[in-house]
């Protein structure tokens, strides 16, 4: 007889010591402190990366789970930290954007980014502009610190946009050029999401608890490597290598295991 599921290839996408089904319970709430991923962590990934959606559901699980953890929960992003704001509103949690290049703590306070960032971007961006201009469905990001070419729209176009990529910045040293899921990401090497977690957890409230970090991309890997090491919790999002101790299947998944969270943190906060 044959079974409906492929076990081979089910055991090749998701190494057995790896994969739960039920990951770990945010607690006890003041040991905790919370970092999350956006894109394809809290949000599914969508054409166009302004179309992306929250569901009010997701909004109201961050709030409760803020709260329950005394504020310890950032996003932890590669986009910018106002974009953050304009989708979470009118919940404002601290946010590093741009892959730790841009960070807003606890009390609200971020630092201004300094010149030779605005330098790097403006010249980086001048020089991809009329490529991605010249190819209907690219699109070009500049964001306050590092530029991103997107082709979700034309994915035949991945070999001729790392090249006009690699040229953009053969100038440069100290340069990242990052693969995330359909797009290139150039930014200059300075910071990473895991420099950005690490320095949350000198910060209250965040400081002298057990950092938990979720995310489904490459970009996320520093931030697993970073919170291993100081002995989390790491939760890859979807399929893909990982140093993650932990995988759900997918967004729905985890945004399930979200809202579950809040709804125990939040009981017992009532009892
Ligand atoms: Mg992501």
């Amino acid at each position: 007889m044959k079974l409906g599921i492929d076990v081979s290839a089910f055991a090749q996408k998701f190494s057995p010591a790896q994969y739960y089904m039920n990951l770990p319970s945010l607690a006890p709430a003041e040991t905790v402190a919370l970092f999350l991923d956006f894109d394809g962590t809290l949000v599914e990934i969508v054409e166009h990366p302004d179309l992306v959606a929250i569901d009010e559901s997701t909004k109201e699980a961050l709030s409760i789970v803020s709260g329950c953890l005394s504020s310890a929960l950032a996003i932890v992003t590669g986009r910018e930290i106002e974009v953050i704001d304009k989708f979470l509103a009118p919940l404002k949690l601290p946010v590093a954007g741009i892959h730790g290049l841009m960070r807003r703590d606890a009390d609200g306070r971020i630092p201004q980014p300094p010149e030779k960032l605005a330098h790097f971007v403006d010249t980086v961006a001048e020089r991809l502009k009329s490529f991605s201009q010249s190819e209907a469905g690219l699109v070009l990001e500049i964001k306050a610190s590092s530029v991103a070419l997107h082709y979700r729209a034309r994915p035949e176009l991945e070999r001729l946009c790392l090249e006009v990529c690699e040229a953009a910045i053969v100038d440069f040293s100290d340069v990242e050029l990052k693969r995330g899921k359909m797009v290139f990401e150039i930014k200059p090497d300075i910071a990473n999401k895991g420099t950005a977690i690490l320095d949350y957890m000198k910060e209250a409230p965040f400081t002298g608890r057990t950092p938990w970090f979720a995310g489904d991309d490459v970009t996320d890997e520093d931030a697993f490597k970073v919170v291993n090491e100081l002995g989390g919790v790491t939760i890859k999002v979807g399929p893909g290598d990982t140093v993650a101790k932990y995988r759900v299947a997918n967004t729905a998944e985890f945004v399930k295991w979200l809202a579950e969270s809040a709804d125990k943190l939040g009981s017992k906060e009532r009892t």
